[in-house]
């Protein structure tokens, strides 16, 4: 069973997300603050941490370089939890060497479904078959987030990503938007549904030249023929 490091001040946050993972088969560990993340780490040996960036006594870039430019850590693939407003903080995580990272709020379905990706990037030898859905010309690799069209790779932000894969998956059934704004953006998210809409028609752009891929069934939402 795997093994994640759950590092996060936030008693609420920490205890959804150990749960939730607990609940997805995974092992946990936790870490209140930077210090206690980096003695943790190298105690127990994870197989995943995930590491918020605000934390008391060492923050989250801090950590992540210590555990990268350690030889001992440095292979223990990093999620970085940030919030909106830490936007500079992302990027510097990745430069830091972290292997991905998720803005709060996130729903527990995306927080997994990371989760699980970083972990077969990292740990290949133990890949299972990855999960593909393919309908007409589009092949979509779920464990890569990769598209192709016709062969070649379309560019998807992850949230064009995730709304293609929940609609492909329900392939034949039309999701309303509410639904599609809770899977996508979390039942923390408080947008509208017409956020589904913008990402949608930036979605069309890319991954449609005439065949209409994704209907719209007026009033209710969106399907995938
Ligand atoms: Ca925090």
């Amino acid at each position: 069973m795997h093994k994640v490091l759950i590092v996060e001040d936030e008693d609420h946050i920490l205890e959804l997300i150990k749960f939730n993972l607990e609940n997805n088969g995974f092992n946990t560990a936790i870490a209140v603050d930077g210090v206690e993340a980096v003695e943790k780490a190298n105690l127990i040996m994870p197989d995943l941490i995930l590491l918020d960036i605000m934390l008391p006594k060492r923050d989250g870039i801090e950590v992540c370089k210590i555990l990268k430019s350690n030889n001992k850590t440095k292979d223990v693939p990093i999620i970085m939890l940030t919030a909106k407003s830490e936007e500079f903080d992302k990027v510097l995580g990745l430069e830091m060497g972290a292997d991905d990272y998720l803005t709060k709020p996130f729903s527990i379905r995306e927080l997994v479904a990371r989760i699980k990706a970083v972990m077969r990037r990292t740990y290949r030898d133990r890949q299972t078959d990855e999960e593909v859905i393919e309908f007409e010309d589009m092949i979509i690799n779920i464990d890569k987030h990769m598209v192709l069209k016709k062969g070649k790779k379309v560019e998807l932000t992850l949230k064009e990503f995730e709304l293609l894969k929940i609609l492909a998956i329900n392939k034949g059934k039309v999701l309303n938007r509410n639904f599609l704004l809770d899977e996508v953006w979390g039942y923390d998210y408080f947008g509208e549904t017409r956020t589904v809409d913008v990402h949608i028609r930036h979605l069309r752009k890319k991954i449609e030249d005439n065949n209409g891929i994704i209907e719209t069934v007026r009033g209710v939402g969106y399907k995938i023929k």
